[in-house]
């Protein structure tokens, strides 16, 4: 009898907080209802798959992080098939990719297109075309489509690639067989191996036979019927929301676009998401004597340093707060740092937030519990493992503080979660749609672009009682803030600045007031007591300094030339300034320190809204240019106009700094094309960047007589050569 298996394929995912991984997860759980095996691994697992001997189809979910750097878990595999120089090595593998990154970054999805290049390189053939997601846009915008043709193109792939195995077993076998004729062997050997070509034949045949043309129907959910569609997921009718609303259940509020349904979607039936199966089980543990820990675990990374001075950079009536913190690392030997580098601020959730959530669990007075977590024995979920980020025999507090980010927004899946655990029909209802295809756009307007935290979520559908172990299994890592050393350590020995302005969310349905981001609302608690205002007399009375936790995050490349001679231009508007005031301070004190020494000219492009609240470092800058260690600073102001008017950008009337680059156009260009220069943009990713970028290659443009193609080779190639570098942030 012919064995029957199904065709297996591979999926390999980058991940860094979480998305790449649970598509990739999703897939792995999919491929069962399409008649696939899927084999399921991170990147930085690399015992558990061996592309060098891979026969199956490949599937890569990677995403990008940081300036186009993989993600922390697919760096060394990055970094290894870099190296590899066989341009033959990949060429029995079939693979395709899916891309997650932000056209708000430069360098959109550069780590997928840095393995596709390398995988296409070293001989590896596409057998589907790999998608690029924009979360600028919407991930789902083409990870849905990419999705749903994705099935098709593995099982006709793994067909294929099974049969040129056979086809070449029977090469084999044919050149077998005359190897036996010429060496007059018995009959017997020709007819084994007869066998064994005849069994793989059948196999093949068969796996053919019994791929599904659509995925499985066969089980039900709540009265629910599963969807037939080529994508798993349930399939919903709109009869559902005609239940009644159980008594004493909080009614939700029947104003909140949030949390209410209204037509056409509430009429609408609906595709939503396949229920992630549950994989941890959760018990917590009473214990003697509650843990003093009050700060985050890894400690050798780690470094608790007293705040030494905070200044508000900007005017009180500025639409932003800005501060500067100044930490005391003298007692820190190995926190040495460069001009470029950051910082990580490793900050709490607040503490009012943990006990709401705590709260909603029934388990307040549980909170010095000690948690343990394991998988559970029977998951159904591939590859389940325990996150990395929840340590073992830490409280319930402590895990709520420093380990979930509970401020995160809610992904589609969770939402799909959550719904198991909504008592009341009408919000049950409004969490499936959200969760929906259909319901896209609410989500999209309602929870992703508000930034709905998970805190909110549950405020707004009170009748959601989730259990522990589902916010842990979804709940990513509270992630470290980074932030950019705003000094040099020359200047100020065994002290590091740093420069925030304090996010502001603001109300919106789910949040019925503003509120300020996680860590930047905290640091400015945590200093408010003690601020320093600019001219003003520090007191001496101010009390004792507060410690954060911090570690260094080092930059590559993001670093003042290393050659004195070569002139720069550095572009930074905002908090944007912060690391150029660091490649500033350092280069005043190499100028004092080598006075013969010959260096470039230095160009500042500065932007802020109002010169008379906003301007920061006004003096220091000034300074700079007083002593030679600025050649030009060039500022603006986009809301200095007369009577408080925006200002009308003209030639003569720079409005933002990509205006006031294209009136200095040819001094920038012959800076970065002939003087072999240096250019460095730090700040808002979102528009300032890519106004920036557009305004490069506009100079370029003209000044090189190119066309578009052209101004983004030379672009291109001044990122590679390091000479054109960015340090953006969301
Ligand atoms: P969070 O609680 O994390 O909230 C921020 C979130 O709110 C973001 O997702 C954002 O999209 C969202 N959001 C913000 N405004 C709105 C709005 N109006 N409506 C809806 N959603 C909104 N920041 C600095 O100030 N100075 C620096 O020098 C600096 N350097 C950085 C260097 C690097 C390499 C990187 C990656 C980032 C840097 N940042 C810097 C950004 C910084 O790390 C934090 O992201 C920022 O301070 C916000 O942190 P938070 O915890 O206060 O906000």
């Amino acid at each position: 009898m012919p064995c029957e298996t199904k065709p297996r394929f591979v999926v390999l995912y980058g991940s860094q907080k979480g998305q790449a991984q649970s598509i990739a997860e999703g897939i792995a759980e999919e491929a069962e209802d399409h008649g696939l095996v899927a084999e399921l691994s991170c990147l930085n697992q690399d015992e558990k798959y061996n592309l060098e001997k891979e026969i199956a189809p490949v599937v890569f979910v990677v995403s990008t992080t940081g300036d186009g750097e993989p993600p922390d878990n697919a760096l060394q595999f990055v970094k290894r098939i870099k190296k590899i120089r066989s341009p033959d090595h990949y060429k029995h593998l079939s693979y395709t990719l899916l891309a997650l990154g932000d056209t708000n970054y430069a360098n959109f999805c550069n780590c997928g297109k840095t393995i596709e290049r390398s995988l296409q390189a070293l001989g590896a053939r596409q057998f589907y075309p790999s998608g690029f997601a924009d979360d600028g846009v919407g991930l789902e915008l083409v990870v849905d489509p990419w999705l749903e043709g994705l099935w098709n193109a593995v099982k006709e792939v793994a067909s294929k690639m099974a049969s040129e195995r056979t086809a070449q077993s029977e090469e084999n076998v044919k050149d077998s067989a005359k190897e036996f004729q010429d060496l007059t062997e018995p009959d017997v050997k020709i007819s084994l191996l007869s066998i064994t070509d005849q069994l793989s034949r059948e196999t093949v045949t068969t796996d053919l036979h019994h791929l599904p043309s659509a995925p499985s129907t066969s089980s039900t959910l709540s009265g629910q019927n599963l969807s037939s569609s080529s994508r798993r997921t349930e399939f919903i009718s709109q009869n559902d929301a005609t239940q009644t609303t159980d008594e004493g259940i909080p009614q939700i509020s029947s104003s909140s676009p949030l949390t209410n349904s209204v037509p056409p979607l509430s009429e609408s039936s609906l595709n939503v998401p396949v229920l992630p199966p549950p994989f941890l089980d959760v018990t917590l543990e009473e214990v003697d004597a509650p843990e003093q820990s009050s700060g985050p675990l890894n400690k050798e990374t780690v470094h608790e340093v007293p705040i030494s001075r905070a200044v508000l950079l900007s005017r009180g009536d500025s639409v932003k707060t800005a501060l500067l913190l100044e930490l005391d690392i003298s007692t820190c030997p190995t926190l040495t740092y460069q001009p470029g580098d950051s910082l990580d601020v490793l900050c709490p959730n607040r503490a009012e937030e943990v006990d709401y959530m705590l709260c909603r669990l029934g388990l307040k007075d549980k909170r010095n519990h000690h948690v343990h977590v394991a998988l559970k024995k029977d998951t159904k979920k591939k590859g389940a493992q325990v996150p990395p980020h929840i340590p073992q025999n830490v409280s319930l507090l402590f895990l709520f503080t420093w380990c979930l980010e509970i401020r995160s927004v809610p992904k589609k899946a969770f939402l799909r979660a959550l719904v198991e655990h909504v008592v009341d029909s009408a919000q049950k209802r409004r969490l499936q749609e959200l969760c929906s295809k259909q319901g896209a756009a609410d989500y999209n307007q309602y929870v992703r672009d508000a930034s709905l935290s998970v805190v909110e979520l549950l405020t707004a559908f009170p009748s959601c009682s989730p259990p522990l172990s589902l916010l842990i299994e979804h709940l990513p890592k509270l992630q470290p803030r980074p932030y950019s050393a705003a000094s040099s350590c020359l200047r100020h020995p065994g002290k590091l600045h740093f420069v925030f302005s304090v996010v502001e969310l603001p109300a919106c349905f789910g949040r019925p007031a503003g509120r300020r981001g996680l860590c930047t609302g905290w640091l400015f608690d945590l200093i408010n007591p003690g601020l320093v205002f600019p001219g003003k007399t520090e007191s001496s009375s101010s009390p004792a300094p507060p410690k954060i936790h911090v570690s260094l995050r080092p930059s590559c490349s993001f670093r003042p030339p290393s050659e004195p001679s070569v002139p720069f231009i550095m572009v930074g508007p905002g908090t944007g300034v912060a690391p150029f005031i660091g490649f500033l301070q350092q280069r005043e004190q190499e100028r004092k320190r080598n006075p013969e020494a010959v260096f470039g000219e230095t160009w500042l492009f500065f932007g802020c809204r109002h010169r008379n609240r906003d301007y920061l470092f006004r003096e220091e800058l000034e300074g700079f240019v007083a002593s030679g260690t600025l050649s030009h600073l060039k500022v603006c102001f986009s809301r200095d106009g007369e009577e408080g008017e925006e200002v009308v950008a003209s030639a003569a009337n720079p409005k933002y700094v990509q205006h006031n680059l294209l009136l200095h156009r040819q001094q920038v260009a012959n800076i970065l094309l002939r003087q072999s220069g240096c250019f460095y943009v730090c700040g808002d990713a979102k528009n300032m960047a890519k106004d920036v970028n557009e305004t490069l290659m506009e100079i370029i443009k003209t000044e090189l007589h190119v066309d578009q193609l052209e101004a983004m080779k030379k672009l291109a190639e001044l990122r590679e050569k390091k000479r054109y570098l960015q340090d953006i942030w969301a």
